[in-house]
């Protein structure tokens, strides 16, 4: 079922390029898409620093609403400082207790000796149960929340992360043009004591639902010897452009209640990230899988920068294109998650430096 294991796969696509069509310079054929932001409100200085050069960069032409969401009610004060810096629509809403708590078939003694067991180990996150709820809900069940139904693409947002440059056009308009389901800007490695049964599961499920497996996927990023065993590529999730309604598909549905029922989420710490990296890689086809080059983008530790000479000296972007994560990564002996080389975006770079 693994399909396709050559790597040429990856450079052959043609994109409707952003920089020759000119519609998707202008916000009058908005796109029916919002901005999610899952934040607490002790998180208002640092979500305020993102939405402030969000804006300056690019949403202050397009004016996106904002969708806020929290395990509990945002204070007065967090939706006035939020709602201020942008003059976009914005909605605050609490999630649902089911999409944020135990399933029933949860040990959760178990799951309490489990988190004390990773803590002990010194894995990240590993003795938090809130960051599992966190990483359930966004994995399963943020595009049911009420307030995201109406909308058919998203774009996540997290505090305290960096744009450095400016973006031009809609990359939602860009993304429904060429049909994509998926935008990234980062692909690194998971911490493999996180999902030390994710792997095994997620087998299971392909092999009871084969159909689901799309002929065209890009298991190359995710599995060096065609499926056997996981390579601990991902997509990094604290920055996504994506289509809502693959996530509300069934074969996405079935896939993440199969994962949710093995308890992987709360025994282990199965993140959202390589989740939803597996499900794109195997359900989806590479032709929908976009590389945001142009988006300059720092979550600490890691940035993405682009290396064109364009970027740089036309004052579009104040990142250092030295420091951009995909080469140093691939300069030093760490193995590479080259799913950037899903950028099809034709122009190889006239690098600066
Ligand atoms: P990291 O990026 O993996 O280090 O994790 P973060 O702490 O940035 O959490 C990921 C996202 O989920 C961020 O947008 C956080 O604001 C949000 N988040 C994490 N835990 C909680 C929580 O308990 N409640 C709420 N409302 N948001 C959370
Ligand atoms: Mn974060």
């Amino acid at each position: 079922f693994y399909g396709n294991t050559s790597r040429e796969v990856f450079l052959t696509k043609e994109w409707i390029d952003p920089r020759k069509d000119k519609s998707l310079y202008q916000n009058i054929t908005r796109v029916n898409a919002v901005i999610v932001v899952l934040v607490r409100n002790n998180e208002l200085y640092q979500i305020r620093s993102s939405m402030r050069q969000f804006e300056d960069r690019w949403n202050k032409k397009f004016n996106y609403p904002y969708v806020f969401l929290n395990d509990e009610e945002f204070t007065e004060e967090f939706k006035t400082f939020t709602s201020s810096l942008t003059k976009a629509k914005t909605q605050y809403g609490v999630i649902p207790k089911q999409m944020w708590s135990y399933p029933q078939w949860i040990d959760q003694e178990e799951a309490a000796r489990k988190r004390r067991e990773m803590e002990s180990k010194g894995i990240i996150y590993g003795g938090s149960e809130s960051y599992r709820h966190m990483c359930r809900f966004n994995s399963g069940f943020f595009f049911l929340h009420p307030l995201l139904l109406p909308f058919d693409y998203y774009w996540r947002l997290e505090p305290s992360v960096d744009f450095m440059c400016d973006l031009d056009y809609d990359p939602f308009l860009f993304m429904q043009k060429n049909k994509l389901l998926y935008g990234f800007t980062i692909s690194l490695l998971e911490f493999e004591a996180t999902i030390p049964t994710l792997w095994k599961t997620v087998k299971k499920f392909v092999k009871e639902h084969p159909q689901y497996v799309s002929k065209d996927n890009i298991m190359d990023f995710i599995s060096d010897d065609g499926g056997k065993t996981y390579n601990l590529c991902h997509f990094w999730s604290n920055f996504e452009i994506a289509d809502l309604n693959f996530w509300r598909s069934s074969p996405y549905r079935e896939f993440f209640n199969y994962l949710d029922k093995s308890g992987g989420f709360f025994y282990e710490r199965w993140g959202d990230a390589p989740v939803h990296s597996i499900a794109v890689a195997l359900f989806t086809q590479k032709s929908r899988v976009h590389f945001f080059n142009d988006i300059a983008y720092r979550h600490a530790p890691y940035a993405h920068c682009p290396e064109e000479r364009e970027y740089h000296d036309t004052g579009r972007c104040h990142c250092n294109p030295g420091n951009n994560f995909e080469s140093s990564y691939s300069q030093s002996n760490s193995s590479l998650c080259f799913a950037n080389e899903i950028i099809l975006d034709t122009k190889l770079p006239d690098r600066v430096g």
